[in-house]
């Protein structure tokens, strides 16, 4: 995440520099209005940090030619109470505001609390494993079969994504243990038994789940 910040005062900046960069944020400094402004266009910062008071322009002003092009987030850095009902008081376009002198744990959380506004949601898009009647989700962690949600352990579901991504692939027990319990420890085939059994228990259907005698388990879309 880049920010940047606008800022006269040298010690200011240099503390400001220090945590965000600490925190892993990539930092550019400029200390001047017309500085934030260029740099706008060049940097393509994720938010920055308005100071108000600076050397060729009021702050204000300088978020105000921002926002013309621009919708990054503005958080306005005030010195002064007063200032701030100036803040306030003008419909700016800024996103929050911090009061000097501020704490970088407050200055942390209003970054992440104004750039997670902007960011925009990712459309989910299912995983279906070619098969028409059992859906399998990765990124909601869902599992819905003719279009009711099954109730799966963590483990459980990672079993049965595992084995679904490749229908009708045989994979050895070992692979599996390996794979999805990060182990392929003897002992723990009996845990994989079961959980084989709890998943075609809840499934409706011993053979959504095969085992291939000796070798291990496929995953085979049952047709209803
Ligand atoms: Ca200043």
């Amino acid at each position: 995440m880049k920010v940047l910040l606008v800022e006269d005062d040298v010690s200011i900046a240099q503390s400001v520099i220090a945590s965000l960069t600490t925190a892993g944020l990539e930092v550019t400094h400029v200390d001047s209005g017309q500085g934030a402004i260029d740099a706008v266009a060049t940097v393509n910062p994720d938010v920055i940090l308005m100071d108000l008071g600076l050397p060729d322009m009021d702050g204000l002003d300088a978020s105000k030619v921002i926002r013309e092009s621009s919708s990054v987030p503005i958080i306005i850095v005030s010195a002064r109470g007063d200032e701030l009902d100036r803040v306030l008081g003008l419909e700016l376009g800024a996103d929050d505001y911090v009061v000097k002198p501020f704490s970088q744990r407050e200055l942390l959380a209003r970054i992440r609390a104004v750039t997670r506004r902007g960011v925009e949601p990712t459309p989910v898009t299912p995983v279906t494993y070619g098969t028409t009647r059992l859906i399998i989700d990765e990124r909601a962690h869902s599992v819905v079969l003719d279009n009711e949600e099954i109730v799966l352990t963590a483990k459980e579901f990672d079993l049965l994504a595992f084995l679904a991504a490749e229908p009708n692939v045989v994979f050895r027990r070992n692979d599996i243990l390996e794979h999805v319990w990060d182990t392929n420890w003897f002992g723990t085939t009996k845990t994989l038994d079961a959980h084989i059994a709890s998943i075609r228990k809840k499934l409706g259907s011993p053979d959504w789940i095969q085992a291939v005698r000796g070798v291990g388990f496929k995953f085979v879309e049952v047709v209803a």
